[in-house]
């Protein structure tokens, strides 16, 4: 379910303490269990590890006892000696807590250890201009119902990680710029106020922006390993993930595609610029362009491109939309030589409308296709509802993965 932890190369726990040896050996067990594709044994983990049976056996022990880890039935495995036990992550213990801070909605979700899903809650409000510190409020009150259910049911909260829709500092922020919020260089800490436990340790609060978290749920539920994640909403951000890992540039901000110019002579755009792709291709501009009111959904422009009044409008929207998109999405291609795009957001409900025309621009322009023969798959996003949502709890929950010495009694 989860991507492996690297492992350390050999030598970098020569000058370690022997504290520090046994919290990256609980790690780096953890870590084998979360990336294999069967359930190992202990025999197995040690295998992977290079690290000897009897120490392998007291580390899962420990983490069979904290919760993290569960013992499946036995199997035989057709060799002499005692039958293994799988061991596979354990659910229903340890919660991801994801957050999210979006133009038109605030929610929470959490999930467990295997990515199952515990609990959530969505609230619609427009937050074009919001008040930072009464919205952050609201949210952290909605994360309070979620938190206080999952106490009651006896689970344990390893983490917070915000999605927000702007540039935000890698960790824990602040939060540099959401145009479309209107916000600059917010502290967003105060989200996770009084949520953390007594001996949360560093890491248990962070923050990222919302098409690279979208990003990580495709990765897991798509079960992709390189593609552009494209996150169509009022806003258009994309996440470009390579061999399974989000690729973020030096400061988390790669992937701002959304004002990348089309037209340099095109609409003013809210970043204060002219003609970038999220004047043509966001959800409030191909709204309008379709002549649909801005509370429409994407589902209604799908159904009026069906058929009926306003038909030809609806479909020329899309066509300067995917035209767009095609252009920027050929040149980013180019740029990180990937072949698949997944379209998400609200351009998921759309991909069946947008693909053709992307595909048309990409096909002539990205040069795999054109000179290497390699294919270009423009696929709908597989991640489901708000996948920021889903790619911060699972971000949230992989403390406990990669720190579980935290988790131990
Ligand atoms: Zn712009």
């Amino acid at each position: 379910m989860l991507p492996p932890v690297p492992v350390p190369p050999n030598g970098t726990a020569g000058g370690l303490r022997q504290e520090s040896l046994r919290e990256l050996n609980l790690a780096l067990v953890m870590g084998v269990i979360a990336g294999a594709d069967a359930p190992p044994s202990r025999a197995g983990i040690a295998a992977a590890t290079g690290l000897n049976k009897a120490t392998v056996s007291a580390l899962v022990d420990a983490l069979v006892e904290a919760g993290l880890v569960a013992e499946l039935r036995r199997t035989v495995t057709g060799r002499a000696g005692r039958p293994a036990t799988p061991l596979r992550l354990a659910g229903g213990t340890v919660a991801g807590l994801g957050l999210e801070i979006n133009v038109d909605y605030l929610g929470v979700r959490a999930l467990d250890l295997t990515g199952a899903h515990l609990d959530e809650r969505i609230q619609r409000r427009d937050l074009r201009g919001s008040q930072p510190g009464r919205t952050l409020a609201a949210l952290r009150a909605l994360a309070g119902q979620v938190t206080a259910g999952l106490e009651a049911r006896g689970l344990r909260l390893a983490g917070v990680t915000l999605a927000l829709p702007g540039l935000t500092d890698a960790g824990q922020g602040p939060l540099r710029w959401a145009p479309n919020l209107g916000w600059r260089d917010v502290d967003v800490r105060r989200v996770a106020a009084g949520l953390e436990p007594a001996a949360a340790g560093p890491g248990f609060f962070t923050v990222d922006n919302e098409a690279n978290l979208a990003a990580l749920a495709e990765a897991h539920i798509g079960a992709r390993q390189s593609f552009i994640y494209v996150s169509g909403e009022i806003g258009i951000g994309a996440g470009v993930v390579v061999g399974g890992q989000v690729f973020r540039g030096l400061h988390g901000w790669a992937g701002e595609i959304g004002h990348v110019p089309v037209d340099p002579a095109g609409p003013p755009c809210s970043c204060g610029a002219r003609g970038c792709l999220e004047v043509y291709a966001g959800k409030r501009a191909l709204l309008a362009a379709a002549g649909l009111p801005a509370a429409a959904t994407p589902e209604d422009l799908a159904a009026r491109l069906a058929g009926g009044r306003g038909q030809a409008r609806a479909q020329r929207a899309i066509d300067t939309a995917a035209g767009a998109i095609g252009q920027v999405l050929a040149a980013t291609m180019n740029l990180f030589d990937i072949s698949t795009v997944v379209l998400g957001g609200d351009f998921t409900a759309l991909a069946p409308a947008l693909g053709p025309g992307i595909e048309e621009v990409l096909s002539g322009r990205v040069l795999a296709a054109r000179w290497g023969g390699a294919s270009l798959t423009v696929a709908a996003s597989a991640a489901g509802h708000h996948p920021a949502l889903t790619g911060a709890a699972l971000a949230a929950v992989r403390r406990a993965i990669t720190s579980p010495a935290t988790f131990l009694p």
